[in-house]
């Protein structure tokens, strides 16, 4: 079964709003198993809206609407589908009843233009909308040599629509499915310290087209994340499917996986030291404290704190006089065994300042139980700061990782 997702709204179309809706009901049709071919976005046009839901109701067999379902006149859901369907729109008295009681318990009169939104496509099903004005609307479209698709039209309120979605919609679905019900399940591992080209020549049977679990590979800000997808009957199946392919690729890539799901590196930080109950200071110069609100972020008790530094004269204050004359190197060196002192960490992890030049390098300090170290960064020829400031505290990261993997 394929499926389309159609979002209507001026404010999406002229870019004031983001559609956040089609992403979240691509992800819930995944889940059932449902492949979404195209996601389309129209303006509050009558005509554009028809030649939108034409196309869709001929080329899928599911079609998941969102907005244009209001009672003003730029909201054309309803008389879109009805002019698709060829059908008029009938007053449906139990939606009127219902819409008028919403008014009356909030001590409001109902506007006469609310009347539209108990008009419904003949033939139409309603999708009750329990907290909003808005009722839904599931339609069926004939199709020539092929079985009937089905449009189902939800409110744009992000709360609404999902409310109706689980109780209405899904299982409508699930119902058209009948016996070739699947869900879709993914499993996401996140790996750091090589090139995406170089890691998938580590593996190289199983990101191939076709291949079943699927591997997917995705790059961001140098963070590798591989998803593995599976269709089957029931999510503990999916993940029986999954289990050699996973295994498989943490055999080949060994410590470059950091973590799975939603981890970055500063979880698989945190959590390493946590389990030697561990902790760490932070300094930072070119960072600017993203560092530390990363840590931060994590809530894990074996992160103490940090500071951030922005002048040599506060360096040369907190970290002795000669940091105004020390080269870069000596400069981490100095602040991460200075700062371990002060706040009596296990570690101290010191990223430094950042070089005036592109092509320059940054330079990182640790401070471990068993001494300092420093190393520099690789080196970004251009690169967007933000880019550049988030990769380097990668680095950074992951280089204390490492050093908690092995020491
Ligand atoms: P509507 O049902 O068209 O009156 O939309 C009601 C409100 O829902 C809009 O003003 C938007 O704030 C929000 N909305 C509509 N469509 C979307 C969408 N695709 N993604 C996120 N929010 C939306
Ligand atoms: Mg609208």
């Amino acid at each position: 079964m394929k499926a389309e997702v159609i979002s209507i709204g001026d404010e999406l179309t002229s870019g004031e709003r983001l559609d956040t809706n089609s992403r979240w009901l691509s992800q819930q049709l995944g889940d059932l198993g449902i492949r979404v071919l195209f996601h389309t976005t129209v303006g509050d046009d009558l005509e554009a809206n028809v030649a939108a839901f034409h196309a869709a109701l001929e080329r899928v067999d599911v079609v998941v609407a969102t907005g244009g379902l209001g009672p003003t006149a730029d909201d054309l859901t309803r008389q879109s589908l009805a002019a698709v369907a060829g059908v008029d729109l009938v007053l449906d008295e139990n939606v009127l009843e219902h819409i008028r009681s919403l008014f009356a318990s909030r001590q409001r009169e109902m506007p006469a233009r609310n009347d539209i939104q108990a008009m419904f496509p003949s033939g139409s099903l309603v999708i009750p909308n329990p907290h909003g004005t808005a009722p839904g609307i599931d339609l069926r479209y004939p199709r020539a040599g092929q079985a009937d698709s089905r449009a189902f039209a939800l409110p744009g309120v992000p709360a609404e629509m999902k409310e109706m979605w689980a109780a209405t919609v899904a299982p409508s679905i699930s119902t058209m499915l009948g016996n070739q019900q699947h869900v879709i399940r993914h499993r996401r591992l996140k790996c750091f310290g090589v090139g995406k080209g170089p890691l998938e020549q580590m593996l190289p049977d199983l990101i191939q087209r076709g291949r079943y679990p699927s591997v997917g590979i995705t790059v961001h800000k140098a963070t590798i994340t591989l998803r593995v997808t599976a269709r089957e009957e029931t999510p503990e199946h999916c993940l029986a499917a999954m289990r050699s392919t996973l295994d498989s690729i943490h055999a080949h890539l060994g410590p470059l996986v950091f973590g799975d799901e939603d981890d970055e590196l500063q979880h698989a930080v945190t959590r390493a030291l946590e389990r030697r109950q561990q902790t760490l200071y932070t300094v930072e110069w070119g960072s600017g404290g993203l560092l530390a609100d990363w840590l931060t972020d994590t809530r894990s008790p074996a992160y103490a704190g940090g500071m951030v530094v922005n002048s040599v004269a506060t360096a040369s204050r907190f970290f002795g006089e000669q940091c105004a004359t020390l080269p870069e190197r000596d400069l981490a060196r100095q602040f991460a065994k200075v700062s371990r002192e002060r706040a009596q960490t296990d570690y101290t992890l010191v990223i430094g300042r950042y070089p005036e030049q592109p092509g320059g390098r940054v330079a990182f300090g640790l401070a471990t139980p068993g001494g300092v170290a420093v190393i520099s960064s690789a080196r970004f020829a251009i690169a967007n700061p933000d880019i550049l400031k988030e990769r380097n505290i990668k680095q950074a990261l992951d280089w204390l990782r490492l050093k908690l993997l092995t020491a």
